[in-house]
């Protein structure tokens, strides 16, 4: 399928691995040129070289921690004129509920929920005076399914779903659609960090802590990045203006819901 979207230019927060570096693949195979962001200089640019050579797109990279106001200034500069935005950062550490104080919190806020909103405060005017944009969050299963030990995940990301349904209301009329993309387990860095994790916590192998992880999930198997990046892409298509304000969970089936 063609997705129409080739020239178009897009930024990618936190894009050196995992899920937002599949999203930006995807783009990029669609025609997109990129902003790259993450906070390790090597891994990205390693990243932006091998897109530039697969899909001949142009990639400009931003080094910075998206966390920070300093940080969003410097792919928000880099990023002017972007028809396309992706928001994504690291995820809070696990814990208990009684580990966790205002700072941890303020931590979690800061890069799941305040730079995704900054970043889309910045960049929605321009796009809607062009008529046409799209912005895709990266949050979590745990939006719609309390994942306990991952109670700063679960607060700051249900607090940018929030933001977000009412927000993609008021710039659909624009032609500028807002989404979010409910990852649940993916084959990356931090599904290897959950399972190291659960692995010391219950005195079990890595192995043996992944095969309990994948009886939790109908399909058998973590989602890849790949997959999770075709359906950014798909939501950043022309063939998406009629998606707004709405909640992707890529889970496999893990989640079980009727709606
Ligand atoms: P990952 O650890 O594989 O990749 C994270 C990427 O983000 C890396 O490129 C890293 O450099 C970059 N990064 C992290 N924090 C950053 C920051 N503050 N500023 C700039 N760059 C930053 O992670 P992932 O598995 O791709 O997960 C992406 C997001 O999706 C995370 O918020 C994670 O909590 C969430 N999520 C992941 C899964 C999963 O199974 N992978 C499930 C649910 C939610």
């Amino acid at each position: 399928m063609d997705l129409g979207i080739a020239g178009k230019k897009a930024l990618v927060c936190a894009s050196s691995k995992g899920l937002g570096l599949g999203c930006a693949e995807a783009l990029a195979e669609a025609g997109v040129d990129l902003v790259m962001n993450a906070r390790g200089e090597e891994v990205l640019e390693a990243a932006a070289a091998d897109i530039r050579d697969r899909f001949g797109v142009l990639v400009q990279t931003v080094v910075a921690d998206v966390a920070t106001e300093d940080g969003q200034k410097a792919v928000i500069d880099a990023a002017q004129g972007v028809d396309i935005l992706v928001t994504n950062a690291g995820g809070p550490p696990p814990g208990m509920w009684t580990d966790w104080d205002r700072d941890d919190f303020i931590k979690a806020l800061d890069a799941n929920m305040l730079a995704p909103i900054a970043l889309m405060k910045a960049l929605l005017p321009g796009m809607m005076g062009k008529g046409w944009g799209r912005v895709v969050n990266i949050t979590s299963v745990s939006v719609k399914a309390p994942i306990a030990v991952l109670g700063l995940s679960n607060s700051a990301r249900a607090g940018l779903t929030g933001y977000v349904a009412g927000t993609a209301r008021q710039v659909a009329g624009q032609g500028v659609t807002i989404n979010n993309l409910q990852p649940g387990i993916h084959a990356t860095d931090r599904a290897v960090s959950l399972d190291t994790g659960a692995s010391q916590a219950q005195g079990i192998s890595y192995d043996e802590a992944q095969t309990q992880r994948f009886a939790t999930i109908p399909a058998g198997r973590y989602g890849t990045r790949q997959e999770f990046g075709a359906t950014c892409a798909f939501l950043c298509s022309q063939h998406a203006g009629f998606i707004v304000g709405q909640n992707v969970l890529l889970d496999g089936g893990a989640t079980n819901t009727t709606v």
